[in-house]
């Protein structure tokens, strides 16, 4: 069940990103940064949905890429297969391959508004919602 047209509020930043990629060294091997106006893309040099590079994917190609907008954060995949993996469920994908869960923050959490959050929709508590500012 997820509310569409209501984005949850972005906590994690350009620092995070990297820092959710280092924690997942053997599903996100960053394999470069580029910017375009305030959109940061961090291009992948596999695709963690399929555990490997997809075909005709070569490093720096940004063939599988996630997407920092200032107020919202996605995950592109351009391969047919993957083309409809949002950032949700490539965090679950990496929860699930994995067993950890990311020490940061995604998203911050808004109880009562009404507004279902991705993580709390993944049966993820956030430890830092309560100190949001
Ligand atoms: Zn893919």
């Amino acid at each position: 069940m997820k509310t569409k047209g209501q984005e949850p509020t972005l906590l994690i930043d350009e620092g995070g990103v990297h820092k959710l990629i280092a924690e997942y060294p053997e599903q996100l091997e960053l394999s470069g940064v580029s910017r375009d106006g305030a959109v940061i893309y961090f291009a992948l040099a596999s695709c963690p949905f399929a555990g490997r590079p997809h075909r005709d994917q070569f490093v720096g190609q940004g063939k599988t890429t996630i997407l920092l907008r200032p107020d919202s954060i996605g995950f592109k995949c351009f391969s047919d297969d993957c083309a409809d993996h949002t950032f949700a469920e490539l965090l679950r994908h990496l929860r699930d391959s994995t067993g950890r869960r990311p020490s940061m923050s995604i998203w911050a959490s808004r109880n009562g508004s009404g507004s279902r959050v991705d993580d709390q929709a993944l049966g993820w508590r956030d430890r830092r919602d309560t100190r949001r500012k």
